[in-house]
Protein backbone atom coordinates (compact mmCIF):
# COMPACT_ATOMS: atom_id res chain seq x y z
CA UNK A 1 0.00 0.00 0.00
CA UNK A 2 1.76 3.49 -0.70
CA UNK A 3 0.38 6.04 1.32
CA UNK A 4 -0.80 9.54 -0.14
CA UNK A 5 0.18 12.33 1.86
CA UNK A 6 -2.77 14.54 0.49
CA UNK A 7 -4.90 14.79 3.72
CA UNK A 8 -3.83 15.42 7.15
CA UNK A 9 -4.16 12.90 10.09
CA UNK A 10 -4.49 12.01 13.44
CA UNK A 11 -3.08 8.50 14.81
CA UNK A 12 -4.31 6.96 18.15
CA UNK A 13 -1.88 4.40 20.26
CA UNK A 14 -3.39 1.63 21.87
CA UNK A 15 -1.15 2.51 25.28
CA UNK A 16 -0.17 -1.25 26.72
CA UNK A 17 2.12 -3.60 27.16
CA UNK A 18 2.17 -6.91 24.66
CA UNK A 19 4.30 -10.42 25.42
CA UNK A 20 3.75 -12.59 22.59
CA UNK A 21 4.62 -16.13 22.03
CA UNK A 22 4.26 -19.69 22.57
CA UNK A 23 4.85 -20.39 26.10
CA UNK A 24 4.87 -16.63 27.21
CA UNK A 25 2.47 -17.78 30.31
CA UNK A 26 5.81 -18.54 32.02
CA UNK A 27 6.17 -14.68 31.84
CA UNK A 28 3.10 -14.10 34.11
CA UNK A 29 4.50 -13.91 37.53
CA UNK A 30 7.23 -11.44 36.28
CA UNK A 31 4.16 -9.03 34.76
CA UNK A 32 2.49 -9.09 37.91
CA UNK A 33 5.46 -8.32 39.54
CA UNK A 34 6.29 -5.76 37.32
CA UNK A 35 2.78 -3.77 37.66
CA UNK A 36 3.28 -3.90 41.21
CA UNK A 37 0.45 -6.39 42.37
CA UNK A 38 0.08 -9.11 45.02
CA UNK A 39 -2.90 -10.18 45.18
CA UNK A 40 -4.64 -10.40 41.55
CA UNK A 41 -7.89 -12.21 41.09
CA UNK A 42 -8.04 -14.44 38.15
CA UNK A 43 -10.65 -14.76 35.80
CA UNK A 44 -12.42 -17.26 33.57
CA UNK A 45 -15.35 -18.90 32.70
CA UNK A 46 -16.59 -22.00 33.95
CA UNK A 47 -15.35 -23.72 30.22
CA UNK A 48 -11.37 -22.63 31.04
CA UNK A 49 -11.75 -23.28 35.00
CA UNK A 50 -9.13 -25.93 35.07
CA UNK A 51 -6.26 -23.56 33.36
CA UNK A 52 -7.44 -20.98 35.19
CA UNK A 53 -6.31 -22.98 38.62
CA UNK A 54 -3.49 -23.74 37.06
CA UNK A 55 -2.61 -20.39 35.96
CA UNK A 56 -3.52 -19.31 39.67
CA UNK A 57 -0.85 -22.23 40.99
CA UNK A 58 1.95 -20.72 39.34
CA UNK A 59 1.42 -17.43 41.57
CA UNK A 60 1.88 -19.20 44.29
CA UNK A 61 1.54 -16.88 47.75
CA UNK A 62 0.80 -13.85 45.06
CA UNK A 63 -2.81 -14.53 43.71
CA UNK A 64 -5.94 -13.52 45.49
CA UNK A 65 -8.30 -16.77 44.03
CA UNK A 66 -10.06 -17.47 41.12
CA UNK A 67 -13.65 -16.13 40.04
CA UNK A 68 -14.66 -18.49 36.99
CA UNK A 69 -18.35 -17.49 36.13
CA UNK A 70 -17.67 -14.58 33.56
CA UNK A 71 -20.83 -14.47 31.12
CA UNK A 72 -21.06 -13.45 27.16
CA UNK A 73 -22.30 -9.90 27.37
CA UNK A 74 -21.16 -9.00 31.11
CA UNK A 75 -23.97 -8.90 32.68
CA UNK A 76 -24.13 -6.98 35.65
CA UNK A 77 -25.26 -9.13 38.20
CA UNK A 78 -22.23 -11.66 37.49
CA UNK A 79 -20.07 -8.09 37.39
CA UNK A 80 -21.63 -7.52 41.19
CA UNK A 81 -20.73 -11.28 42.14
CA UNK A 82 -17.63 -10.63 41.00
CA UNK A 83 -16.57 -7.56 42.99
CA UNK A 84 -17.50 -9.02 45.93
CA UNK A 85 -15.09 -11.70 45.70
CA UNK A 86 -12.51 -9.19 44.98
CA UNK A 87 -13.41 -7.32 48.16
CA UNK A 88 -13.87 -10.22 50.26
CA UNK A 89 -10.08 -11.45 49.09
CA UNK A 90 -8.43 -8.19 49.16
CA UNK A 91 -7.54 -8.69 45.33
CA UNK A 92 -5.84 -5.65 43.93
CA UNK A 93 -6.18 -6.42 39.92
CA UNK A 94 -7.27 -8.75 37.62
CA UNK A 95 -6.05 -11.74 34.97
CA UNK A 96 -8.41 -12.18 32.49
CA UNK A 97 -7.77 -15.99 31.10
CA UNK A 98 -10.69 -16.54 28.10
CA UNK A 99 -12.01 -14.53 25.03
CA UNK A 100 -14.51 -11.57 24.76
CA UNK A 101 -16.14 -12.54 27.63
CA UNK A 102 -14.01 -12.89 30.19
CA UNK A 103 -12.05 -9.27 28.95
CA UNK A 104 -15.29 -8.42 28.97
CA UNK A 105 -15.50 -9.31 33.33
CA UNK A 106 -12.24 -7.90 33.77
CA UNK A 107 -12.90 -4.25 32.14
CA UNK A 108 -16.66 -3.96 34.24
CA UNK A 109 -14.38 -4.66 37.23
CA UNK A 110 -11.91 -2.07 36.46
CA UNK A 111 -14.38 0.42 35.38
CA UNK A 112 -15.48 0.28 38.90
CA UNK A 113 -12.29 -0.20 40.89
CA UNK A 114 -9.77 1.27 38.45
CA UNK A 115 -7.47 -1.72 39.25
CA UNK A 116 -4.83 -3.05 36.91
CA UNK A 117 -6.06 -5.59 34.20
CA UNK A 118 -3.32 -8.49 32.68
CA UNK A 119 -5.42 -10.04 30.03
CA UNK A 120 -4.71 -13.67 28.55
CA UNK A 121 -6.12 -13.75 25.34
CA UNK A 122 -7.54 -16.90 24.19
CA UNK A 123 -9.68 -16.26 21.13
CA UNK A 124 -9.51 -13.40 18.17
CA UNK A 125 -12.26 -10.76 19.10
CA UNK A 126 -9.65 -8.62 19.86
CA UNK A 127 -11.58 -6.78 22.89
CA UNK A 128 -8.11 -6.46 25.16
CA UNK A 129 -6.67 -4.18 22.83
CA UNK A 130 -9.67 -1.64 23.97
CA UNK A 131 -11.41 0.56 25.71
CA UNK A 132 -14.77 -0.10 24.76
CA UNK A 133 -16.83 -2.50 27.29
CA UNK A 134 -19.93 -3.79 26.88
CA UNK A 135 -22.65 -4.47 29.70
CA UNK A 136 -25.92 -5.80 29.88
CA UNK A 137 -28.09 -4.51 32.72
CA UNK A 138 -31.63 -6.69 32.44
CA UNK A 139 -30.97 -7.59 29.23
CA UNK A 140 -30.21 -4.01 27.45
CA UNK A 141 -26.35 -4.06 26.36
CA UNK A 142 -25.03 -0.65 26.73
CA UNK A 143 -21.50 0.33 25.25
CA UNK A 144 -19.19 2.67 26.59
CA UNK A 145 -15.42 4.02 26.20
CA UNK A 146 -13.46 4.82 29.12
CA UNK A 147 -9.65 4.91 29.44
CA UNK A 148 -10.22 2.64 33.04
CA UNK A 149 -11.51 0.09 30.73
CA UNK A 150 -7.89 -0.28 29.04
CA UNK A 151 -6.11 -3.37 30.11
CA UNK A 152 -2.04 -2.52 30.71
CA UNK A 153 -0.61 -5.53 29.66
CA UNK A 154 -1.72 -8.84 27.14
CA UNK A 155 -0.22 -11.57 27.55
CA UNK A 156 -0.46 -13.87 24.07
CA UNK A 157 0.41 -17.15 24.54
CA UNK A 158 -0.21 -19.28 21.61
CA UNK A 159 -0.08 -22.17 23.38
CA UNK A 160 -3.44 -21.24 25.26
CA UNK A 161 -4.95 -20.96 21.76
CA UNK A 162 -4.75 -24.17 20.52
CA UNK A 163 -7.84 -25.70 22.67
CA UNK A 164 -9.63 -23.39 20.57
CA UNK A 165 -12.49 -25.72 18.60
CA UNK A 166 -11.97 -25.52 14.80
CA UNK A 167 -15.45 -24.08 14.08
CA UNK A 168 -15.02 -21.04 16.83
CA UNK A 169 -11.08 -20.24 15.48
CA UNK A 170 -12.72 -19.83 12.21
CA UNK A 171 -15.49 -16.86 13.35
CA UNK A 172 -13.58 -15.64 15.90
CA UNK A 173 -10.77 -14.81 12.92
CA UNK A 174 -13.94 -13.78 10.88
CA UNK A 175 -14.77 -11.19 13.90
CA UNK A 176 -11.55 -9.96 14.20
CA UNK A 177 -11.53 -9.16 10.10
CA UNK A 178 -14.35 -7.49 10.70
CA UNK A 179 -12.45 -5.10 12.73
CA UNK A 180 -9.98 -4.39 10.07
CA UNK A 181 -11.95 -4.62 7.07
CA UNK A 182 -14.18 -1.21 8.70
CA UNK A 183 -10.80 0.25 9.88
CA UNK A 184 -10.00 0.67 6.32
CA UNK A 185 -12.36 2.68 5.59
CA UNK A 186 -13.05 4.71 9.08
CA UNK A 187 -13.91 8.27 9.41
CA UNK A 188 -10.74 8.48 11.19
CA UNK A 189 -8.47 6.28 9.18
CA UNK A 190 -5.01 6.65 8.95
CA UNK A 191 -2.31 5.04 7.21
CA UNK A 192 -0.71 3.28 10.58
CA UNK A 193 -3.93 1.88 11.60
CA UNK A 194 -4.45 0.60 7.49
CA UNK A 195 -0.79 -1.24 7.49
CA UNK A 196 -2.01 -2.69 10.75
CA UNK A 197 -5.69 -3.69 9.30
CA UNK A 198 -4.00 -5.18 5.86
CA UNK A 199 -1.30 -6.99 8.08
CA UNK A 200 -3.95 -8.31 10.47
CA UNK A 201 -5.75 -9.75 7.75
CA UNK A 202 -2.89 -11.08 5.50
CA UNK A 203 -2.12 -13.03 8.59
CA UNK A 204 -5.33 -14.44 9.49
CA UNK A 205 -6.21 -15.26 5.82
CA UNK A 206 -3.21 -17.31 6.06
CA UNK A 207 -3.52 -18.79 9.33
CA UNK A 208 -7.49 -20.01 9.85
CA UNK A 209 -7.77 -22.43 6.72
CA UNK A 210 -4.55 -23.88 7.99
CA UNK A 211 -5.98 -24.29 11.52
CA UNK A 212 -9.11 -25.99 9.55
CA UNK A 213 -7.23 -28.51 8.68
CA UNK A 214 -4.62 -28.22 11.58
CA UNK A 215 -6.02 -27.11 14.91
CA UNK A 216 -2.30 -27.76 16.56
CA UNK A 217 -0.14 -26.42 14.10
CA UNK A 218 1.42 -23.75 16.32
CA UNK A 219 3.16 -21.40 13.06
CA UNK A 220 -0.67 -21.19 12.06
CA UNK A 221 -1.89 -20.13 15.52
CA UNK A 222 0.42 -17.66 15.64
CA UNK A 223 -0.21 -16.22 12.51
CA UNK A 224 -3.84 -15.91 13.66
CA UNK A 225 -3.43 -14.51 17.17
CA UNK A 226 -0.92 -12.47 15.56
CA UNK A 227 -3.10 -11.23 13.45
CA UNK A 228 -5.94 -10.51 15.70
CA UNK A 229 -3.74 -8.68 17.91
CA UNK A 230 -3.50 -6.21 15.24
CA UNK A 231 -7.18 -5.84 13.80
CA UNK A 232 -7.89 -5.43 17.55
CA UNK A 233 -6.06 -2.50 17.46
CA UNK A 234 -7.51 -1.43 14.40
CA UNK A 235 -11.19 -1.93 16.54
CA UNK A 236 -9.06 0.10 19.43
CA UNK A 237 -7.93 3.36 17.57
CA UNK A 238 -10.56 4.34 15.15
CA UNK A 239 -14.53 4.12 14.71
CA UNK A 240 -16.43 1.18 13.27
CA UNK A 241 -19.55 1.81 10.41
CA UNK A 242 -22.07 -0.03 9.40
CA UNK A 243 -21.24 -3.35 9.94
CA UNK A 244 -20.74 -3.20 13.69
CA UNK A 245 -24.24 -1.11 13.94
CA UNK A 246 -25.62 -4.06 12.12
CA UNK A 247 -24.30 -6.93 14.55
CA UNK A 248 -24.84 -4.73 17.36
CA UNK A 249 -28.67 -4.99 16.43
CA UNK A 250 -28.58 -8.74 15.54
CA UNK A 251 -26.84 -9.76 18.53
CA UNK A 252 -28.56 -7.32 21.09
CA UNK A 253 -31.99 -7.76 19.70
CA UNK A 254 -32.24 -11.49 18.76
CA UNK A 255 -29.37 -12.92 21.00
CA UNK A 256 -27.97 -14.40 17.82
CA UNK A 257 -23.93 -15.52 18.78
CA UNK A 258 -21.20 -12.66 18.50
CA UNK A 259 -18.70 -14.01 15.92
CA UNK A 260 -20.60 -16.33 13.97
CA UNK A 261 -23.33 -12.99 13.56
CA UNK A 262 -20.06 -11.17 12.31
CA UNK A 263 -18.46 -13.98 9.91
CA UNK A 264 -22.32 -13.65 8.16
CA UNK A 265 -22.93 -10.38 7.53
CA UNK A 266 -19.29 -9.28 6.96
CA UNK A 267 -19.29 -10.25 3.28
CA UNK A 268 -22.75 -8.37 2.51
CA UNK A 269 -21.46 -5.05 4.82
CA UNK A 270 -18.36 -4.90 2.64
CA UNK A 271 -20.03 -5.77 -0.62
CA UNK A 272 -22.30 -2.73 -0.04
CA UNK A 273 -19.65 -0.61 0.83
CA UNK A 274 -17.22 -1.29 -2.03
CA UNK A 275 -19.66 0.33 -3.94
CA UNK A 276 -18.11 3.83 -2.42
CA UNK A 277 -14.81 3.11 -1.18
CA UNK A 278 -13.85 0.39 -3.93
CA UNK A 279 -10.12 1.54 -4.07
CA UNK A 280 -9.74 0.96 0.00
CA UNK A 281 -11.13 -2.23 -0.35
CA UNK A 282 -9.49 -3.11 -3.08
CA UNK A 283 -6.45 -5.17 -1.25
CA UNK A 284 -8.43 -7.52 -0.01
CA UNK A 285 -9.00 -8.62 -3.34
CA UNK A 286 -5.45 -9.69 -3.49
CA UNK A 287 -5.54 -10.97 0.10
CA UNK A 288 -8.42 -13.58 -0.83
CA UNK A 289 -7.92 -13.85 -4.64
CA UNK A 290 -10.93 -12.84 -5.63
CA UNK A 291 -12.77 -9.98 -8.19
CA UNK A 292 -14.57 -8.13 -5.14
CA UNK A 293 -14.22 -7.78 -1.29
CA UNK A 294 -17.25 -8.96 -0.50
CA UNK A 295 -16.98 -12.14 -2.85
CA UNK A 296 -13.71 -12.49 -1.52
CA UNK A 297 -14.82 -12.92 2.20
CA UNK A 298 -17.82 -15.20 1.54
CA UNK A 299 -15.62 -17.59 -0.29
CA UNK A 300 -13.03 -17.65 2.37
CA UNK A 301 -15.66 -17.66 4.81
CA UNK A 302 -17.14 -20.57 2.93
CA UNK A 303 -13.26 -22.15 2.71
CA UNK A 304 -13.02 -21.88 6.45
CA UNK A 305 -16.48 -24.02 7.30
CA UNK A 306 -17.42 -20.70 8.81
CA UNK A 307 -21.36 -19.91 8.60
CA UNK A 308 -22.62 -17.85 5.50
CA UNK A 309 -26.37 -17.37 6.16
CA UNK A 310 -28.23 -15.94 9.18
CA UNK A 311 -31.06 -18.61 8.62
CA UNK A 312 -29.03 -21.28 9.82
CA UNK A 313 -27.74 -18.62 13.31
CA UNK A 314 -31.75 -19.00 14.15
CA UNK A 315 -32.38 -15.77 13.41
CA UNK A 316 -36.08 -15.29 12.82
CA UNK A 317 -37.13 -14.03 9.01
CA UNK A 318 -39.89 -11.74 10.80
CA UNK A 319 -37.11 -10.00 12.58
CA UNK A 320 -35.65 -8.88 9.76
CA UNK A 321 -38.09 -5.22 9.64
CA UNK A 322 -37.31 -4.81 13.22
CA UNK A 323 -33.19 -5.48 12.30
CA UNK A 324 -33.50 -2.62 9.34
CA UNK A 325 -35.44 0.09 10.95
CA UNK A 326 -33.29 -0.16 14.39
CA UNK A 327 -30.13 -0.28 12.28
CA UNK A 328 -31.28 3.02 10.36
CA UNK A 329 -32.80 4.60 13.40
CA UNK A 330 -30.13 6.95 14.81
CA UNK A 331 -27.79 8.51 11.85
CA UNK A 332 -24.16 7.61 11.82
CA UNK A 333 -21.10 7.60 9.85
CA UNK A 334 -20.69 5.46 7.18
CA UNK A 335 -18.89 5.83 3.92
CA UNK A 336 -21.97 5.12 1.66
CA UNK A 337 -25.33 6.50 2.47
CA UNK A 338 -28.49 3.72 3.16
CA UNK A 339 -31.89 4.35 3.48
CA UNK A 340 -34.16 1.32 5.03
CA UNK A 341 -34.98 -0.43 2.48
CA UNK A 342 -30.74 -1.08 1.41
CA UNK A 343 -30.72 -2.18 4.27
CA UNK A 344 -33.78 -4.79 4.61
CA UNK A 345 -32.34 -5.71 1.14
CA UNK A 346 -28.65 -6.44 2.67
CA UNK A 347 -30.01 -8.40 5.31
CA UNK A 348 -32.38 -10.42 3.26
CA UNK A 349 -28.53 -11.66 1.48
CA UNK A 350 -27.15 -11.99 4.43
CA UNK A 351 -30.52 -14.31 5.78
CA UNK A 352 -30.82 -16.58 2.96
CA UNK A 353 -26.70 -16.59 2.28
CA UNK A 354 -26.75 -15.19 -0.81
CA UNK A 355 -23.54 -14.50 -2.30
CA UNK A 356 -23.00 -11.32 -2.53
CA UNK A 357 -22.65 -8.77 -5.86
CA UNK A 358 -19.15 -7.62 -5.57
P1 LIG B 1 -16.25 -15.95 24.45
O1 LIG B 1 -15.25 -15.23 25.27
O2 LIG B 1 -17.67 -15.87 24.89
O3 LIG B 1 -15.82 -17.48 24.34
C1 LIG B 1 -16.71 -18.44 23.80
C2 LIG B 1 -16.54 -19.77 24.53
O4 LIG B 1 -15.32 -20.37 24.14
C3 LIG B 1 -16.47 -19.63 26.06
O5 LIG B 1 -17.14 -20.69 26.66
C4 LIG B 1 -14.99 -19.72 26.34
O6 LIG B 1 -14.70 -20.18 27.64
C5 LIG B 1 -14.54 -20.71 25.28
N1 LIG B 1 -13.13 -20.54 24.91
C6 LIG B 1 -12.47 -19.39 24.68
N2 LIG B 1 -11.20 -19.64 24.33
C7 LIG B 1 -11.05 -20.98 24.37
C8 LIG B 1 -9.96 -21.84 24.09
N3 LIG B 1 -8.77 -21.36 23.68
N4 LIG B 1 -10.15 -23.15 24.23
C9 LIG B 1 -11.34 -23.67 24.58
N5 LIG B 1 -12.44 -22.89 24.84
C10 LIG B 1 -12.28 -21.57 24.73
O7 LIG B 1 -16.20 -15.51 22.91
P2 LIG B 1 -15.55 -14.26 22.17
O8 LIG B 1 -16.08 -14.31 20.79
O9 LIG B 1 -14.08 -14.22 22.37
O10 LIG B 1 -16.14 -13.00 22.93
C11 LIG B 1 -17.45 -12.52 22.69
C12 LIG B 1 -17.76 -11.38 23.64
O11 LIG B 1 -16.74 -10.40 23.59
C13 LIG B 1 -19.06 -10.67 23.29
O12 LIG B 1 -19.75 -10.34 24.49
C14 LIG B 1 -18.58 -9.40 22.58
O13 LIG B 1 -19.51 -8.35 22.68
C15 LIG B 1 -17.31 -9.12 23.33
N6 LIG B 1 -16.33 -8.32 22.55
C16 LIG B 1 -15.99 -7.10 23.04
C17 LIG B 1 -15.08 -6.31 22.37
C18 LIG B 1 -14.69 -4.98 22.95
O14 LIG B 1 -13.82 -4.31 22.42
N7 LIG B 1 -15.31 -4.56 24.03
C19 LIG B 1 -14.47 -6.77 21.19
C20 LIG B 1 -14.83 -8.03 20.70
C21 LIG B 1 -15.76 -8.81 21.40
Amino acid sequence: MTTKFDEAFVYNGVPNRVVFGSGTISRLAEEVKRLGLKRPLVLSTPVQKRDAESIAAQLGENVAGIYTNATMHTPVDVTEAALAVMTETEADGVIAFGGGSTTGLGKAIALRTDLPQIVLPTTYAGSEMTNILGETYGGQKKTLRSPKVQPEVIIYDVDFTLTLPVGLSATSGMNAIAHAVEGLYAQDRNPIISLMALEGIRALAEGLPVIVERPQDRTARSKALYGAWLCGTVLGSVSMALHHKLCHVLGGTFDLPHAETHTVVLPHATSFNAEAVGDLLAPLNEIFNSDGPGQGLYDFAKRIGAPTALKDLKMPEDGLDKASTQATENPYYNPRPFDRQQIRSLLDDAFHGRRPQK
